[in-house]
This record gives structure tokens, C-alpha cells and sequence, in this order.
């Protein structure tokens, strides 16, 4: 969201630096066109986050008569995890040099948001198998 003095642009059209991932991308999501939208009303106000819009970005979508959710972007992803994988649900992680940079579903309901902090803390992987390790003990009857 750097471009001409004075324009703000958010959503599919907007092309920015993400400091979470250090690289440019572009998200066409509704949940990215929301919260991008924030930033980009707070910036001419000067109550935006200098750091930039860092994101995670998230979607869901029903394809077919399946959930699909994912959170944060598995570009250079080099390794992945599958985290649950229970009848037609199925969590998996993506992470890259041992940090956690995507969380993906099928059918997972709330369990790929409840990820959203870890991934934007890239958080080590270590982590991310203790949370699942809780969560599936919290579960157990
Ligand atoms: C078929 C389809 C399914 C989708 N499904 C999902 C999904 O399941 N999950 C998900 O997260 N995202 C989904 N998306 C993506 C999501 O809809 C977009 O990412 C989101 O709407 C982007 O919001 P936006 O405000 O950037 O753009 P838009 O919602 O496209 O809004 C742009 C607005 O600008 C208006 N406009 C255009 N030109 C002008 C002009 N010259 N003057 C004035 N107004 C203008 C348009 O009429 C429009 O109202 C889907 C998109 C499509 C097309």
C-alpha cells in the first residue's frame, strides 16, 4: 500500500510489502479486503501501524460440500505437517526453515483460525505440535 501521496488501496487491487512474509503479494479474499480496508482508512489519519499491514491473511470457502479454510500463504513452504486427520476433517501445517507459516483445512471448524496467532509468529514448530497436543487432550472423553 505504497504508491501515490495520498491514495490508499486495499483489497484484490492492492499489490503490498507484507512484513510479516517480507515480500509483496496480492490476497483476493474477503477477509483481506476487510481488514486491509482498516488499515488503509487509518493510514491518512496516522493511526496506522508504521510497520506496514502485517498479515496472516485468511479464507474460507464451501467447495463442493467441503469447508476449505486456510490461514497465513505457504509460498517456500519446506515442510509439511499433517496435524489432524480424523474421518473428513483434516488440519495440516506448512512451515519453512522450522517456523509455522500456513495453517490449512478441511472440515476443521474453528481449528485453523485458533492457529492464526502462531502463524503470525511464525511460531517454531515445537509449538505448534504441543497446541494440537493440548487441544486433542482437552477433547479426549
Ligand atoms: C465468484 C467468487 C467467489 C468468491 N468466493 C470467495 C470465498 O469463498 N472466500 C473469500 O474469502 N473470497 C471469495 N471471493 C473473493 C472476494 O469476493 C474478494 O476478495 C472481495 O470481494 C474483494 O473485495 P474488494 O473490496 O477488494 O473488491 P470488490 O468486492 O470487487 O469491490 C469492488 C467494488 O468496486 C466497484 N467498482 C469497480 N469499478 C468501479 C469504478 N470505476 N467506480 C466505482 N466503483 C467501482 C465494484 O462494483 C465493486 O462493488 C470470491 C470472489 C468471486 C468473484
Amino acid at each position: 500500500m505504497t504508491g501515490a501521496a495520498g491514495v490508499v488501496a486495499a483489497g484484490d487491487a492492492a499489490n503490498w510489502y507484507n512484513p510479516l512474509y517480507e515480500r509483496f503479494m496480492r490476497v483476493e479474499h474477503w477477509t483481506n479486503a476487510i481488514e486491509q480496508g482498516t488499515y488503509a482508512a487509518r493510514r491518512p489519519l496516522g493511526t496506522h501501524d508504521p510497520d506496514g499491514f502485517a498479515s496472516a491473511p485468511y479464507f474460507w470457502s464451501d467447495q463442493y460440500g467441503m469447508l476449505l479454510q486456510s490461514v497465513g500463504s505457504t509460498a517456500g513452504y519446506d515442510e509439511i505437517e499433517i496435524l489432524v486427520r480424523d474421518g473428513e476433517k483434516l488440519l495440516v501445517a506448512y512451515a519453512r526453515h522450522g517456523r509455522l507459516i500456513c495453517v490449512a483445512g478441511l472440515h476443521a471448524g474453528t481449528a485453523v483460525m485458533s492457529y492464526r496467532c502462531l502463524v503470525s509468529a511464525q511460531a517454531t514448530m515445537d509449538t505448534v505440535r504441543a497446541k494440537e497436543h493440548e487441544t486433542a487432550e482437552a477433547v479426549r472423553p
